[in-house]
C-alpha cells in the first residue's frame, strides 16, 4: 500500500478510485481505438511479481496493440495500467487527467523490455555492441561496465562466443537470442515477448523458447504473446485468452487448456491444439 505522497507523486489524485495496486503489472478497464475501430474494449488484467502470463488468441485479437501501450508505445484511450505502481498510462470518465512528461516516458521504458518478432537488432552494430548501447546511452553506465555485463548476458543466453557478430552473421534464432541478451542489459521489472519465434525456421524455435523458459524458472516478470501452445503450456501460471479486443477468458494452464468454459475458447483450441 502506498502513502497519499507516493501516490500524489505517481499522478494520482489521493482517495481517487485509482489507487493502487496488487501486481507488479495492472491493466484496468484499458481501451484503445484506431480511428473507429475499437481494437482493445476494457481489458483488466493483473500479473503478479515473477508471474509468467501468455496471451494467445486469433489473429486481429488486439495481442500487440495491449504488449504495445504496456511500453508506452500507444497511448489508451480509456483505462489505466500501473507498473510496480507507476502509472503508465489512464484517463477517467473520458479525460485524461494528465500527461506523463517525456522524461517519465523514456524512465519507464526502460524498465520494460521489449522482445519482438522480428529480433530489430541494430544491423552495423555487433552483437556485444547491440547488448551493451543502451546501458550506456540510456542509463549513463560506464563503457567498460556494459561491455561486461554484456558478455554475460550473451554468455546466459548461449552466444558468448559470438559476440564479435554482427546480425547478418547470425541465424534468426542467434539474432532473437541477442534481441534477448539486450532486453536484459536494461535490468527490466518486467520483459514483454510479441510472437518472439514466429519467424524463426522451425529448427530454431526451440533454442529461443529454452532461453524464454530459463527466465521464466528465473524469476522474472514475463508477458508472452505466442502461438506455441506447448510452450505456453509449460512455461505460464496465467493463460489468457483475447479474442476481438476482450479477454474471454483466463485461468491456469491446465483450466485453460483442458477445461475452456467458453465457446469462442474451445472453437480457437480446436483449430490449434
Ligand atoms: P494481434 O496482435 O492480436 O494480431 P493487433 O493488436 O496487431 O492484433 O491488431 C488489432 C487490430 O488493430 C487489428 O484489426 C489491426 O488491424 C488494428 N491495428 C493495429 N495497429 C494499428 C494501427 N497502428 N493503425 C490502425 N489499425 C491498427
Ligand atoms: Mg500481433
Amino acid at each position: 500500500v502506498r502513502t497519499p505522497a507516493e501516490t500524489e507523486r505517481a499522478g494520482v489524485p489521493t482517495g481517487s478510485a485509482l489507487e493502487p495496486t496488487r501486481g507488479l503489472v495492472e491493466i484496468t478497464k484499458v481501451r484503445k481505438s484506431f480511428g473507429a475501430t475499437e481494437v482493445l474494449k476494457g481489458i483488466t488484467l493483473t500479473v503478479e511479481p515473477g508471474g509468467v502470463a501468455v496471451i494467445v488468441g486469433p489473429s486481429g485479437s488486439g495481442k500487440s496493440t495491449l504488449l504495445r501501450t504496456i511500453n508506452h508505445l500507444e497511448k489508451v484511450d480509456g483505462g489505466h495500467i500501473a507498473i510496480d505502481g507507476k502509472l503508465v498510462g489512464y484517463e477517467v470518465r473520458g479525460k485524461r487527467l494528465h500527461e506523463l512528461r517525456e522524461k517519465t516516458i523514456l524512465k519507464q521504458r526502460t524498465e520494460i523490455g521489449m522482445v519482438f518478432q522480428n529480433f530489430n537488432l541494430f544491423p552495423h552494430l555487433t552483437a556485444l555492441e547491440n547488448v551493451s548501447e543502451a546501458p550506456v546511452v540510456a542509463q549513463g553506465r560506464s563503457k567498460e561496465e556494459a561491455r561486461r555485463r554484456a558478455l554475460e548476458l550473451l554468455d546466459r543466453v548461449g552466444l558468448k562466443d559470438r559476440a564479435g557478430a554482427y546480425p547478418r552473421q547470425l541465424s534468426g534464432g542467434q539474432q532473437q537470442r541477442v534481441a534477448i541478451a539486450r532486453a536484459l542489459a536494461l535490468d527490466p521489472k518486467i520483459l514483454l515477448f510479441d510472437e518472439p519465434t514466429s519467424a524463426l525456421d522451425p529448427e530454431l524455435v526451440n533454442e529461443v523458447l529454452d532461453v524464454i523458459r530459463e527466465l521464466a524458472k528465473s524469476g522474472t516478470t514475463l508477458i508472452i504473446v505466442t502461438h506455441e501452445m506447448g510452450f505456453a503450456r509449460d512455461v505460464a501460471d496465467t493463460v489468457v485468452f483475447m479474442d476481438q479486443g476482450q479477454i474471454v477468458e483466463q485461468g491456469s494452464p491446465e483450466q485453460i487448456f483442458t477445461n475452456p468454459q467458453e465457446p469462442r475458447t474451445r472453437s480457437f483450441f480446436s483449430k490449434v491444439l
